[in-house]
């Protein structure tokens, strides 16, 4: 089998950041050993002090494959994860028809991403009002987990669960050990926000954030936390915004219920007071909110309240943001940030005194254990898939349209300035992304939880 060494005097490992030889004998790594012991029949690739750090994984993407394909499809989004340095992403069940809430659907995307993924992929399913029914053959049928909304997704084809219908469900789920992902937003606070605005300007920003308040996500979140007690199942809340909501979640952490947390780069990074008027490219849900909560996210990701950060890769079609009117209303809430979440997030970190093995935490070994594949992916451990994202961590660039590489160059961070250009992504061994471009065939495949490993509580 072929032998590869992969050599960097920066290798991130979970023991620590060292000078050090990655040694790969087909898809999997077989040792890591210093740069003196790399054996004579090894392929080197010496990368000098680019740091290597393990392929980041992505447990929160939309893909909208099949029936959408139109917005992105497996063919952009993994190219634009490969070009970000991540090697394994997993699909939201909404977006896409049929939406991914029965077997049969599970395998509709089956189909759609055959032969069309540069990285490997994995599937969640959905919770909706219906499909109590479907939840242990989904299961079976090999999704990761599981994704639901406590309020209305504003697509049509995936329907939010009331708490009677969430109650429903929760016995299915927590006999299947996988996690249950939930949008905690609830709609009560939103409705009664938003009504005192209809006659606001919604070309102003902080009209939008005025509609979304903080409360609507504790509130949620409240009840998501007594369900937790009450069905003993692994509850992850999806895209944290609010850090109001920081001292309830440590406070559950401490009674150990097994709950888990993300949030994302644009909640990191991105602040209200520096949004314009129109500039509905940095709409989504929950909202971003003011600078102040960014810097309390922060420390929730240094307190370790939250476990790690995601894209929420959520694109759309162009005219669905409607930046000719601005609305911020009516436009669509979603960022795409696959390709430039890891220059969004070391641009922040690496100023705030965060390491390497910080991003290798948040970015790749966080996400895959919530996808169940922690003995897999997310890092550069022997028995690991060889995944690797190799860059220059003092390197900068400016964010254009072709730097973006999924179907439509949207983004809120245009024409920034960021830090860490990727110079390559290794799949399985196999470059993916090298040197701004794609020189495999589509060779990600579905990840598939194999037997005995799911059913952790540990969230
Ligand atoms: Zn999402």
């Amino acid at each position: 089998m072929k032998l590869q060494a992969f050599l960097s005097s920066r290798v991130v490992t979970p023991e620590g950041t060292r000078p050090a030889a990655v040694l790969v004998e087909g898809e999997t790594i077989r040792a890591v050993v210093p740069l003196d012991q790399v054996p004579a029949n090894a392929a080197i690739h010496d990368f000098g002090d680019a740091a290597i750090l393990p392929g980041l994984v992505d447990s929160h993407v939309h893909i909208n494959d099949p029936g959408r394909a139109e917005w992105e499809g497996f063919d952009t989004a993994t190219r634009a994860a490969a070009a970000g340095g991540y090697t394994f992403v997993v699909d939201m069940p909404l977006n896409c028809l049929p939406a991914t809430t029965t077997v049969a659907s599970l395998e509709a995307k089956r189909a759609a991403a055959h032969g069309r993924c540069r990285v490997d992929w994995a599937a969640w399913g959905g919770v909706v009002a219906d499909n109590q029914s479907e939840i242990e053959a989904l299961a079976a049928a090999g999704v990761l987990g599981f994704k639901c909304f406590l309020i209305h997704p504003g697509i049509d084809g995936f329907t939010m669960v009331t708490e009677q219908q969430l109650r429903a469900a929760l016995p299915a789920v927590a006999r299947t050990g996988l996690p249950l992902l939930v949008h905690a937003e609830l709609a009560g606070p939103i409705d009664a926000a938003t009504e005192i605005l209809a006659e606001a300007d919604w070309r102003c920003y902080s009209t939008y954030l005025q509609s979304r308040p903080e409360e609507a996500e504790l509130a949620a979140i409240r009840l998501l936390l007594s369900l937790c007690r009450e069905y003993d199942f692994r509850l992850h809340i999806v895209h944290l915004s609010a850090s109001s909501v920081l001292p309830e979640l440590s406070a559950a952490r401490s009674e150990g219920l097994a709950v888990s947390v993300e949030t994302c780069p644009h909640y990191l990074h991105l602040t209200s007071d520096a949004i314009a008027n129109g500039a509905t490219t940095h709409k989504c849900a929950p909202p971003i909110r003011s600078r102040e909560n960014c810097e309390k996210l922060w420390q929730g990701l240094r307190d370790g309240v939250i476990d790690f950060v995601v894209t929420d890769h959520s694109p759309c079609l162009p005219a669905m943001k409607r930046l000719d009117e601005g609305n911020f209303r009516t436009a669509w809430g979603g960022i795409s940030s696959l390709s430039v979440a890891l220059p969004v997030m070391w641009t922040e970190a690496s100023r705030r005194g965060f390491s390497l093995s910080d991003i290798a935490r948040w970015m790749a070994e966080g996400p895959a254990r919530l996808a169940g594949a922690q003995k897999h992916k997310g890092q550069i451990t022997p028995g690991f898939d060889a995944d690797f994202v190799i860059f220059d961590p003092e390197s900068e660039f400016v964010v254009t349209e072709e730097r973006l590489h999924y179907r439509h160059p949207l983004s809120p961070y245009l024409g920034e300035q960021l830090r860490v250009i990727v110079k390559a992504t290794y799949l399985r061994g196999e470059p993916v992304f090298v040197a701004g471009k794609f020189p495999a065939e589509a060779v990600g495949r579905e990840f598939r939880p194999r037997p005995r490993e799911g059913g952790s509580k540990s969230a």
